[in-house]
């Protein structure tokens, strides 16, 4: 299998180059944020739980993602590989998915982290604000909460991935095509 953690602050783009690697490499993506939007919409209990910590921008508590994205994960083992997109997020959910990863023989094969500055991922995330629905992109204070429980929480996450060496920075600025071209060449080379 192939696995690829998808990194970088909200607004970074993760989503949307996720969708050109999906076609391009045929990996499964897995989205923890748009699980549990699907949740939320379902108005399923583990989305009412959800929900109160997404609307503050705080992170959803890790016993809870760990297990909803380890149900994500058994329900596609027949998979050629996956794209973790927003996942792991802390040091406790990146112990977890190697743990996860082990069951299944497998191991996680590069972290590739979107860089964009801080000002520009706010642009991004108010733009998309007007359209996508999101109330987290709507109100200026949950975008910088969302930024900086980035910052304290899940930057760190960068280190866990550097020390076994599968860290890789990948600007993310530039056109959407630029971008699908770094990461290509970034997973081309593993
Ligand atoms: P973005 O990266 O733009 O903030 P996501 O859709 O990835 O958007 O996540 C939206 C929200 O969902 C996060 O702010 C957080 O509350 C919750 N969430 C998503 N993934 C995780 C995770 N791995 N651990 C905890 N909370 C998460």
């Amino acid at each position: 299998m192939q696995i690829i953690v998808l990194f970088g602050p909200p607004g970074a783009g993760k989503g949307t180059q996720s969708e050109f690697l999906v076609e391009q490499y045929g990996l499964v993506h897995l989205s923890t944020g748009d699980i549990f939007r699907s949740h939320i919409k379902g108005q399923t209990v583990l989305g009412t739980t959800a929900k109160s910590y997404m609307d503050q921008g705080k992170l959803v508590p890790d016993a809870v993602t760990i297990e909803m994205l380890a149900d994500a994960v058994t329900q596609n083992t027949g998979a050629k590989g996956f794209i973790f997109d927003g996942f792991p997020r802390t040091e406790a959910q990146a112990i977890a998915l190697d743990s996860l990863m082990a069951t299944l023989g497998e191991c996680v094969d590069a972290m590739l982290a979107l860089e964009v500055p801080e000002a520009e991922l706010k642009v991004r995330l108010l733009e998309r604000g007007k359209t996508s629905g999101r109330p987290d992109d709507a109100d200026p204070n949950v975008i910088q909460k969302r930024i900086d429980v980035y910052n304290a929480e899940t930057a760190p996450v960068q280190k866990y991935y550097e020390a076994q060496g599968k860290f890789i920075g990948i600007p993310g600025v530039g056109s959407i095509q630029d971008i699908t071209n770094r990461l290509r060449a970034a997973i081309d080379s593993l």
